[in-house]
Parts: structure tokens; C-alpha cells; sequence
């Protein structure tokens, strides 16, 4: 059977109406990048209070991490999951690059020419090309639709590129699949990065997506694939 695959736009329309429009995201890039190296494997719930922790008893400046002793980042850093020595180590790290590369303001590397902010924020531990291109676009520098892997996972089975051999070749593929549908609209992308997320954590799991309750099934690839 033929089915046409369906408009980034009306994807997210879709998807607004199934899950509510997403909480405004952090937008400060220091930030961001505390909060990924805050936790390891956990629920945003769980991320979430350990971040809330430190920015109430330490804050979320560099220099305020920087001068934390270990101990103390360790105390949230816990909270975050496994690991919690690799992670006090890779926030110090964080805070330092910060202090001496630009000035102790991470805004500063969004002034950057893109390729050269793009390197810059690829230097912190646990940001790769995808979470840099996130914080370009979370602290509205470009008008970037960063994804994670859900959302890549999502736009892959909706038929925008395909499966390539590695995560890096299957980003590139979605990225031409979805190029000629991108607008200059900031809160529309941002959305799309988390609205896609959610619906690869929700429904459009890795193992076992739960088409059956999926507003997107009638146009999707993979599903259709699967039924006919
Ligand atoms: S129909 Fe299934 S595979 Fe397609 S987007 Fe929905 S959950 Fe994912």
C-alpha cells in the first residue's frame, strides 16, 4: 500500500495535541550543559531534582562549581545515578573550560561563527555534534532542528531518511529528509526537538512502539510497513 509521508509541520501539530506544548526548555548554554552531566541514566524527574538541588545549595554559575569542593558536587551528583565521581569530575571539568576559554560566560561561545561555536561547545564532556546543535537552538542562536535519538528514531520510521550504518550517517540522512520543511521560527523548532522526544520516550519506544495509540500511525512508515 502507498501512503504519503506526513509534513514535519502537521507531525507536530499532531503531536501537540497528543501531549500538551512543552515546558520552555533551559536556555542559558552553561546551564544546558549542567544539566547533562548532572545525571546519568534517570528519568527527567529524577534529573530534575538533582539540578534543582545544585542550583539552590551551590548555583549554576562556573564559578560557583568550580569552587564547590568535590564533596559537595558529589552530594548532588548522587542524586543524578551511577557514576557520581566521573560526574563531579566532568562538571569541574566544565566549569573550568568555561572560565578559561570564555571568560567565565559560555554566551560568549555563541558568538562564534557556527562551525567555530559548534566546536567549542563539542569540547564539554557529554556534548557531541547533536547536543551542541541543542544548545544553539535552546539559547535560540540557530535555527537548528537539533534532535536526540528519540526524535531521530521518530523521524526515521515516519519515512524522513533512512537507516544508515551508524547514528552519525542516519542524523545526516534525516537531516537532507526534513531540509526543504524547515522554517526560520524558533519556537517551532524548539518544539519539535522536544515534542519528537517525547513521543520516542512515550509511544515510539525503541523496543515494541505502541502504534496502536499512535496519532502519527495512519502516515507512517514503519507502521504501515509492518500492517500491509
Ligand atoms: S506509528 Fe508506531 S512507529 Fe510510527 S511514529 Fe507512531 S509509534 Fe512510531
Amino acid at each position: 500500500m502507498r501512503f504519503n509521508r506526513p509534513t514535519l509541520k502537521t507531525v507536530i501539530e499532531k503531536l501537540t495535541r497528543q501531549y500538551g506544548k512543552p515546558a520552555k526548555p533551559l536556555d542559558h548554554p552553561f546551564e544546558i550543559i549542567v544539566w547533562e552531566n548532572i545525571a546519568y541514566l534517570v528519568d527527567d524527574e529524577r534529573r530534575s531534582a538533582a539540578f534543582n538541588a545544585l542550583a539552590r545549595e551551590v548555583g549554576l554559575r562556573p564559578i560557583d562549581i568550580f569552587s564547590a569542593s568535590s564533596s559537595t558536587l558529589i552530594k548532588f551528583t548522587k542524586m543524578g545515578g551511577i557514576h557520581p565521581e566521573l560526574r563531579n569530575q566532568r562538571l569541574r571539568e566544565s566549569a573550568q573550560i568555561v572560565i578559561d576559554q570564555f571568560d567565565g560566560d559560555l554566551r560568549n561561545a555563541l558568538k562564534l561563527p557556527l562551525a567555530k561555536a559548534i566546536k567549542a561547545l563539542r569540547q564539554f564532556p557529554s556534548i557531541g555534534e547533536p547536543g551542541a546543535e541543542k544548545i544553539l537552538l535552546f539559547t535560540r542562536t540557530a535555527p537548528i532542528l537539533a534532535l536526540d535519538s528519540n526524535g531521530l528514531r521518530v523521524l526515521l520510521r515516519l519515512g524522513f531518511g533512512e537507516e544508515q550504518k551508524n547514528y552519525t550517517a542516519s542524523y545526516k540522512s534525516v537531516r537532507e529528509g526534513i531540509a526543504t520543511e524547515l522554517v526560520n521560527d524558533f519556537d517551532f523548532l524548539i518544539s519539535a526537538h522536544q515534542l519528537l522526544r517525547q513521543h520516542g520516550k512515550t509511544l515510539c519506544k525503541t523496543n515494541n512502539p505502541h502504534c496502536d495509540e499512535c496519532p502519527l500511525a495512519i502516515d507512517c512508515s514503519y507502521y504501515n510497513s509492518r500492517s500491509f
